[in-house]
């Protein structure tokens, strides 16, 4: 049976939950908020299943080669674009499996609330729930189990998440291959906990009060190259959006605070998956077509044949342009390379568990004066239009010469 005795050896997929015959694992929250396995092994009957289908357990390190197609994508409906965290292809590519009569499952808000779970969705309508990158671990619950009884009833099914959400998948599936299935994976930085965002949360509404409405971790109200953590409210006037310089939240996220332990080695960064397609994000869009706007872009890395049909199907909805695809790949740090642990990320999460949500914040992202300027500066070059190039610029001066490759 299952058993983890050092958390970076999960990434909590939910494979083992989702395959043991007696239902007797329970996905557990730990003292950090993240979930793991745990037996009733007065329940387990041993069989070895839940650590047949573990894809940590089985992972292949090795990046073998298949072939590949690159395209860069924008959905021609600018309202989806917009609300997208960069070109909007994942709606694309999930409308089309909607129109065949399919089910697409992927990580949304649970209605109600800001606690994020992995869901099935019917109409193309309900896609919205999946738009913009939650910055935060979704619970898969039994949605692997559910889009194997859809699979095996002759629908399209499209499932999609985090590298390690579909290589838990695929695991489950045992090697079976079912002609309707469609593996949507992204380039993943990393996943924060779930406990880290509730007490955001906390720390928001006490501050700032009212009703919140929606939360979004990559919002494009300032646009897509400076893109804000945004809390919209029911009041009027009270919509907050702070960028990456002065949200606490996004602050512990991307000085690698609040990631789970198996990010931080993570078995998945790779540039070959089994998944039929594979997105991110295009910041640099210049560098690749002057035939695109800088308002998002979907780099999309084409890895199945059945991905190439996609591809083509969505044809009338998306713009793309053709890129070569090393030349796709080639500045993409998070796709192979595992962020560092912050040294401090013990004591980080200590403090959540102690201090009052607004102090623990306040504590480690206070808003000194340089924070300020820094906000300050960036979102005047934003509104000058010249953000782009300052960000440019500076990475030019500071970035490492290593680090630019
Ligand atoms: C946690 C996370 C880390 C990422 N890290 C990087 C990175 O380092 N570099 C980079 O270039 N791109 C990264 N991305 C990918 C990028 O943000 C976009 O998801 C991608 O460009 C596709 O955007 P889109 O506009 O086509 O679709 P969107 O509509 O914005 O994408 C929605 C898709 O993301 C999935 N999704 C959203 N939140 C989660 C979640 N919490 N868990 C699992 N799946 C989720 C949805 O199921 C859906 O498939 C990350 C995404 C996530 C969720
Ligand atoms: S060994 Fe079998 S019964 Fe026991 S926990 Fe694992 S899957 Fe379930
Ligand atoms: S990685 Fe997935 S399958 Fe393996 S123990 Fe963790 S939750 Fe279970
Ligand atoms: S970094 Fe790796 S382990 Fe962490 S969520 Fe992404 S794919 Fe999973």
């Amino acid at each position: 049976m299952i058993h983890i005795e050092d958390k970076k050896e999960c990434c909590g997929c939910w494979a083992c939950y989702n395959a043991c015959p007696k239902h007797c694992i329970g996905m557990k929250e730990d003292e950090e908020g993240f979930r793991y396995p745990v037996v009733d092994a007065s329940l387990c009957i041993d069989c070895g299943l839940c650590e047949k289908v573990c894809p940590v357990i089985h992972a292949d390190k090795a990046d073998t080669p298949h072939a590949q197609q690159g395209f860069l994508a924008q959905h021609k409906n600018e309202d989806i674009r917009k609300e997208s965290t960069s070109g909007g292809a994942f709606t694309a590519i999930a409308s089309w499996i909607i129109r065949q009569g399919g089910i697409v499952y992927g990580a949304g808000y649970r209605k109600g609330t800001f606690i994020v779970e992995h869901q099935g969705v019917e109409t193309e309508k309900d896609l919205s729930v999946f738009r913009n990158s939650k910055y935060v671990q979704s619970n898969v619950m039994n949605t692997f189990k559910e889009a194997l009884g859809h699979l095996k009833a002759g629908r399209w099914v499209c499932f999609s998440g985090t590298p390690c959400q579909i290589e838990g998948f695929r695991s489950f599936l045992r090697g079976r291959e079912y002609e309707k299935l469609v593996c949507v994976d992204l380039v993943c930085r990393g996943i924060p906990s779930p406990r880290i965002l509730t007490r955001y949360i906390e720390a928001q509404q006490a501050l700032i009060g009212g009703e919140f409405t929606n939360v979004l971790f990559r919002d494009k109200h300032y646009g897509y190259h400076y893109s804000s953590f945004s809390i919209y409210n029911k009041e009027k006037g009270k919509d907050y959006h702070k960028g990456v310089d002065s949200n606490a939240y996004l602050r512990a996220f991307f000085n690698n605070l609040s990631d789970r332990p198996s990010c931080y080695d993570c078995r998945f960064k790779k540039r070959y998956r089994r998944s039929d397609l594979t997105l991110w994000d295009c910041f640099p869009i210049e560098k690749f077509t002057k035939q695109m706007d800088g308002k998002g872009t979907t780099r999309v890395l084409v890895q199945s044949e059945k991905g190439e049909m996609i591809m083509n199907a969505t044809g009338s909805e998306l713009r793309t342009v053709r890129v070569e695809p090393d030349k796709l790949v080639s500045d993409v740090r998070e796709m192979f390379h595992s962020v560092p642990m912050n040294p401090q990320r013990g004591q980080f999460f200590k403090d959540c568990n102690v201090l009052p949500p607004a102090d623990f914040f306040r504590k480690w992202f206070p808003i000194t004066w340089k924070v300020r300027l820094n906000a300050f500066v960036r979102l005047t070059c934003h509104r000058l239009g010249v953000y782009t190039f300052a960000k440019r610029m500076f990475m030019l001066v500071y970035t490492r010469k290593d680090d630019r490759k």
